[in-house]
């Protein structure tokens, strides 16, 4: 590393903190940005410092966002009274772009790992509970990922929300989804077929 001047050495440095980039590739890509117009190096960073200004969670489902409510929340015709519930928001965009899902979500942001310390407070479980205050929940699917973390996540939510209302549907998507993966990077066909054989928990 000694080969570079310090100030690319610390860009390259900063590329390989990202997921999925190793030293290789942010050297790639910091030597791409070296040898490109000024102009890409702007739009980089101002598109870097508009997304950590603009976009924040929305106060309903927690799903990121532009604007709050989310243009989820706020469609009407997605109000059918089905809540999915993901651990974050890259699964939640996983199964919108899939197109299969027209309900509502609810972003968990993480998931129950009482090894690491992340208890109930630590997500948005009281503010799913709040939901049922102002909207009429019919049913909720619980999409958490094949993993410990994501059935703990489950059946907490199952035993939570099973006292809550008796007529409450509550379903888990199906399997076709592997122990252990990761919804966020399931295919369309599997994350459909997961989405359309849920089972029903409580009823
Ligand atoms: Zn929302």
């Amino acid at each position: 590393m000694g080969i570079y001047p310090p100030s690319l050495k610390k860009l390259i440095e900063q590329f390989s903190r990202l997921p999925g980039i190793g030293q290789k590739s942010a050297t790639r890509v910091a030597l791409f940005i070296l040898r490109s117009n000024k102009e890409l190096a702007e739009s980089l960073a101002g598109s870097l410092m508009e997304i950590k200004e603009k976009i924040k969670f929305c106060s309903i489902c927690f799903n990121l966002t532009d604007d709050d409510p989310c243009s989820i929340c706020r469609n009407e015709n997605r109000a059918d009274g089905t809540i999915c519930v993901v651990e974050g928001s890259g699964e939640q965009i996983a199964l919108e772009e899939s197109g299969i899902f027209k309900g509502r979500y609810h972003v968990l942001q993480g998931a129950l790992s009482p090894l690491d310390g992340i208890g109930p407070e630590d997500l948005k479980i009281g503010q799913l509970l709040k939901r049922f205050d102002t909207e009429e929940i019919k049913e909720i699917i619980i999409a958490t990922n094949p993993t410990t973390e994501g059935e703990t996540t489950a059946s907490f939510l199952v035993n939570l929300l099973s006292g809550k209302d008796s007529a409450l549907k509550i379903t888990r998507i199906a399997l076709g989804v592997p122990m252990g993966g990761d919804l966020k990077y399931m295919d369309r066909m599997t994350l459909e077929h997961a989405m359309k054989s849920r089972i029903s928990i409580n009823q």
